[in-house]
C-alpha cells in the first residue's frame, strides 16, 4: 500500500471495532450471569442487547461503504476481555465480585467510546454522512453504558465491596 488515505485506515478500523463487538457479544452473557447484583445484571443483559444493535450498525456502515462486512483481529479487546475473565474468576463469590466486574466492563466500554468517537470523526471528515449518525448512536450508547455501571458502582456496590465502615 503505497498511497494510504484516511479511507483506509477507516474501513481498517471499522474491521477492528466489528471483530472486538463480536467478542463482546460472546463475553456479556458470562458477566450477566457472574454478577450478584439484579440491576448490575440487568444492566449488563440490556447491553447484552444493545451490542446485538453494535454489530448490525456496523454491517450496515460498511454497506454503506459498498463493502462486505469485515472483521480484523484486534488484540486489544482480546487482551481486556481476557484480563476480564481472569479479575472475574479472581474475585468470585467475595464481596468484591460486581466490582471486579463493573471494572472489566468499563475498560471495555472505554475501548468502544475509543473506537466509535474516532470512527465518527473520520466520518464525518469522509463525508459519509450516514455512517457518522450509526456510529454516534453507538457512541451514545457505549457511554450510557459507561455511566450506568459508574451509577451502579458509586450507588452502593463498591461499599458493598468494602464492608467495614470508613
Ligand atoms: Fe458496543
Ligand atoms: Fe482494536
Ligand atoms: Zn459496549
Amino acid at each position: 500500500m503505497n498511497n494510504p488515505t484516511l479511507d483506509k485506515l477507516f474501513e481498517d478500523q471499522l474491521a477492528d471495532t466489528y471483530y472486538a463487538e463480536k467478542h463482546i457479544l460472546k463475553a456479556l452473557p458470562k458477566m450477566v450471569k457472574a454478577a450478584n447484583s439484579k440491576e448490575l445484571s440487568k444492566a449488563l443483559s440490556n447491553h447484552l442487547t444493545e451490542t446485538k444493535t453494535h454489530v448490525a450498525r456496523l454491517e450496515s456502515v460498511f454497506e454503506l461503504l459498498g463493502k462486505k462486512p469485515r472483521a480484523k483481529k484486534c488484540e486489544a479487546i482480546e487482551g481486556i476481555l481476557k484480563e476480564a475473565a481472569a479479575l472475574s474468576a479472581d474475585y468470585a463469590g467475595t464481596p468484591s465480585n460486581d466490582a471486579a466486574l463493573i471494572c472489566a466492563g468499563q475498560k471495555v466500554e472505554h475501548y468502544e467510546i475509543a473506537n466509535y468517537g474516532t470512527l465518527a470523526a473520520w466520518a464525518d471528515q469522509l463525508q459519509y454522512t450516514e455512517a457518522a449518525e450509526h456510529l454516534r448512536l453507538t457512541l451514545g450508547e457505549e457511554e450510557n453504558a459507561d455511566k450506568l455501571l459508574s451509577g451502579l458502582a458509586l450507588g452502593g456496590i463498591n461499599q458493598s465491596a468494602d464492608p467495614i465502615p470508613a
